[in-house]
């Protein structure tokens, strides 16, 4: 399965900016592939929008439960000081041209 994380933080807490922040999304940006890895989760990807202040992350992983803990990591709590996170599960494209032509 697949899962969007969408976290949004104001421009006051940016860790760009905001130096009691930037350890912590130094640490995720470090540690997010190795955390994901421990729950045999894989990051397909990670974008920001800096000007809007979100950071958009897609991740497959064999199921909700292991996603669940791999965000429990301690390094992936940490950002949710100054962040505000969505979790969506979604679907491929290829997924959802499969479940269109069944
Ligand atoms: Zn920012």
């Amino acid at each position: 399965m697949f899962v969007l994380q969408i976290a949004k933080h104001s421009a006051e807490s940016c860790p760009m900016y905001e130096h009691k922040y930037k350890s912590m999304a130094v640490k995720w940006y470090e540690k997010v592939e190795e955390q994901a890895a421990k729950h045999k989760v894989k990051v397909l990807g990670i974008w920001n929008d800096h000007s809007g202040h979100a950071v958009y992350a897609i991740y497959e992983a064999p199921d909700m439960d292991a996603y669940m803990h791999f965000q429990m990591e301690p390094e992936c709590m940490a950002p949710l000081a100054f962040n505000k996170c969505v979790h969506i599960p979604v679907f491929s494209a290829a997924e959802t041209l499969a479940m269109l032509k069944r």
